[in-house]
């Protein structure tokens, strides 16, 4: 359907072979592409002025007759055309080279219509300096879009290509709507029950509202008497809700295929909980209640759970997602939990095996078969049965031999709950019988691999848990409608954190102050964004960071380093402290992290690998330096290192004045200001846009075309109610696949 608009350029274009270059540079393939490519701006222009006043600088399409020609008498000077109208006189200067089949038509008499900028110099008449030759006639424009260009490439060629696509779309179009029977029409028996009123139902009226639209993004039919800006806006929303519907009904069309039944049920397993919380001395938050009821629900349904957990840093989601992994465990599947990085998978393996490990001590650990990095304590805890509960950590780190036995263990079912990063998926990893998956700080997982989670064979409920708070518009646009749990308490006894901004001078003092900290027994983070001095790179082994502020680090180069300031530190401090960065090895990491867990060690000077979820609740204090360079998410993560225990906590945001530009005092002013994460992510959607929230840029999710959710967000609402309305066609298809970046190059 529409067939041409994928097809690649120069099926319907004649170009020259740099030119054809030159598009693809510009990531221009097909004539969808073409259609697509942005203007960034326009310019005025005055057609057929008069000669005689036009003033200087004015950009001007005219039709002249030509007079004499000057030719050059050496090859330095320039060649002169001298042209008239009813208006005036005009020159026409060259430099260079006018080619051939132009030249043929430079002959006295003969009519040209040409375009450039007029110079005017005293009396003499105006001229323009290497005028373009117009030669079609739409070419002939009172507002002419502005587009990037790259090297070999003129605007006005590339506009030119740009028209020759609207047009062949149009005949497209219209021969389809003379031929035969649109999508939408003539069905009435059949299809009269949910078309009215929706576009998208509606071949012909989203045909052309479609070319309307694209028209208008090329300002093609522009009304010179109201705002230009505002009638291209009005083409791109118009795209925009095009764009997000059909991303919506790709979603949708996702969500279908794990709707079927499974037979697969996880029922609640209230007496195992409350044996797990009463060894752990906890009760559940209120929130935490809530989520469970919300998540117990979905588990005990045949149905694919798809279920979005979201609660701020701190509030407690690990135990949910431990407590509804041992339902599931309880009733027979196994269970994964998935973490962005090796440190958290250590973290949350330790806090599992302590939490279910002497919970019953009379039991005995039956069978050993799971060895390795695996807990299988002689007291492991058991179910009803005397089955011990065997919990096992895989990374990208585990040894051969370990992985080995780990998926022995897995693919024969000894091991029951599995806690890794994303090698879980990297590696061919078989389960016996896999039934729920929880995927913690979800933003960082790409695309590609939530689809291949929804897509396992098995079809186990998915539990997706985020710190970050993920506007609606953007959950919409992972996983369409996800159902969302929310955890809005914390655990009692918890103070606020107090945020503070002072200036790097003030660092010195700041140190100082530390030993009282120390004498109390409380714990310190000081956080660098780089690793050593000689580094430009920012250490991004595992936490993720935003590719922006990546390259504005390396333009920059005067950020505080994690070995400068553990030596500045140690010198006043010495054996409390320990560095904790991505290139430390995992073995090495996981023995810093637990002497700072049990206070050998009293302070951390680290990269934002202890951004994610690391929790030691006798710490106190974050120091971050450069605050300033950190995007209002990560800062806020950060923050949540702290604050997890009973004493009062504070974060020191160090800015160097320098580098302190009016972006990054919003954003310290935000965190000053809030601790409240659903309305940091909002601020941070509006400075930065949803790409770069989701973590998307980096795992190379296509951003939209059109929608930029910072702006569409209420539209992807609307247009996610109209996706659920329509009914599956050919037409539907060629919607998703007209905005499916993934689809550029067909070729024939
Ligand atoms: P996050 O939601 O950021 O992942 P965690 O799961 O790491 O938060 O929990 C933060 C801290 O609160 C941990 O130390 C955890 O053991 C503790 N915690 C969680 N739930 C409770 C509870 N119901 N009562 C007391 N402490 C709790
Ligand atoms: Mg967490």
């Amino acid at each position: 359907m529409y067939d041409i608009l994928f097809q690649p350029v120069n099926t319907l274009i004649n170009l020259k072979p740099t030119a054809l270059k030159a598009l693809g540079r510009l990531g221009i393939n097909n004539v969808r592409d073409l259609l697509f490519y942005r203007s960034y701006g326009y310019k005025f222009i005055s057609v057929n002025p008069d000669l005689s006043i036009v003033p200087r600088g004015t950009e001007v399409v005219v039709s002249v007759v030509v007079g004499g020609i000057d030719w050059p008498s050496t090859s330095r000077q320039p060649m002169k055309i001298y042209t008239a109208n009813e208006t005036g006189e005009l020159a026409l200067v060259f430099f260079n080279k006018i080619p051939p089949f132009m030249m043929a038509k430079l002959r006295e008499g003969e009519r040209i219509t040409i375009s450039g900028k007029i110079e005017r110099n005293g009396r003499f008449m105006p001229q323009l300096n290497h005028p373009d030759f117009i030669l079609r006639k739409e070419l002939i424009r009172r507002v002419m879009p502005l587009y990037h260009l790259t090297y070999g490439l003129i605007n006005k060629q590339l506009y030119s290509y740009i028209l020759e696509g609207l047009n062949a779309i149009e005949l497209a179009i219209s021969a389809r709507m003379n031929f035969g029977q649109l999508h939408g029409e003539g069905k009435q028996s059949t299809n009269s029950d949910n078309s009215g009123g929706n576009i998208y139902d509606n071949e012909r009226e989203y045909m052309r509202s479609l070319l309307a639209a694209l028209k208008g993004l090329h300002l093609v039919h522009v009304d010179l008497s109201r705002n230009i800006g505002e009638q291209f806006i009005a083409a791109r929303n118009a795209l925009a809700a095009k764009e997000l519907f059909a991303n919506q009904v790709s979603l949708q069309n996702l969500r279908l295929r794990c709707k079927k039944n499974r037979g697969l049920r996880i029922i609640p397993a209230k007496e195992l909980q409350q044996r797990v919380l009463s060894k752990l001395g906890f009760t559940l938050t209120e929130g935490q209640l809530k989520a469970m009821e919300e998540i117990e629900e979905d588990q005990d349904q045949e149905a694919q759970m798809m279920r979005l957990l979201q609660g701020d840093v701190g509030s407690g989601k690990t135990l949910v997602a431990l407590l509804s992994m041992l339902n599931a465990v309880a009733s027979g599947y196994q269970a994964c939990l998935m973490v962005p990085t090796d440190l958290l998978s250590t973290q949350h393996y330790n806090f599992f095996k302590k939490a279910i490990s002497d919970i019953c001590g009379d039991t005995h650990s039956g069978r050993n078969a799971a060895v390795g990095n695996t807990a299988r304590d002689d007291d492991a805890p058991s179910l009803a049965s005397d089955k011990p509960i065997n919990v096992a950590l895989l990374t990208g780190k585990s040894k051969i031999k370990e992985r080995r036995l780990i998926k022995e263990g897995l693919a024969d079912g000894t091991i029951d709950i599995l806690i890794g990063t994303h090698a879980l998926f990297q590696d061919e990893v078989e389960f016996k019988q896999l039934g729920y998956v929880v995927i913690d700080e979800q933003h960082r997982f790409g695309v590609q691999q939530r689809l291949d989670l929804i897509n396992k064979a098995e079809h186990p409920d998915v539990l997706v848990m985020t710190a970050t708070p993920i506007p609606r518009s953007l959950t919409l646009t992972m996983f369409g409608d996800m159902a969302i749990s929310q955890i809005l308490t914390k655990p009692k006894n918890r103070k606020p954190i107090i945020t503070k901004t002072m200036p790097i001078e003030r660092k010195a003092r700041l140190i100082n102050s530390l030993q009282k900290k120390f004498d109390r027994g409380e714990r310190v983070y000081w956080v660098c964004p780089l690793v050593d001095p000689k580094d430009k790179f920012l250490d991004d082994s595992e936490a993720s960071e935003h590719a922006s502020e990546k390259s504005a680090i390396l333009e920059r180069g005067c950020y505080s380093d994690v070995m400068t300031r553990y030596a500045e530190l140690a010198s006043i401090y010495p054996e409390k402290g320990a560095v904790l960065h991505g290139k430390i090895k995992s073995a090495d990491k996981d023995k810093v992290m637990a002497s700072f867990k049990d206070g050998q060690l009293q302070y951390l000077v680290a990269t934002t690998v202890i951004e994610v979820g690391i929790d030691v609740p006798e710490a106190t204090l974050i120091v971050i330096e450069n605050a300033e360079k950190f995007g209002l998410a990560q800062l806020h993560q950060l923050r949540g290192r702290v604050g997890r225990g009973k004493k009062e906590s504070c974060c020191v945001l160090m800015y160097s004045p320098k580098n302190f530009t009016p972006a990054a005092q919003r954003r310290l002013k935000t965190m000053r200001e809030s601790s409240d994460g659903f309305y940091i992510a909002e601020q941070d959607l509006l400075l930065r846009g949803g790409g770069e929230i989701l973590g998307t840029r980096q795992s190379g999710e296509p951003d939209f075309y059109f929608a930029d959710l910072g702006v569409h967000a209420e539209l992807l609402v609307k247009v996610n109610k109209l996706a659920a309305a329509v009914k599956t066609s050919d037409f539907l298809d060629f919607q998703v696949r007209l905005f499916d970046k993934e689809q550029d190059n067909v070729s024939y």
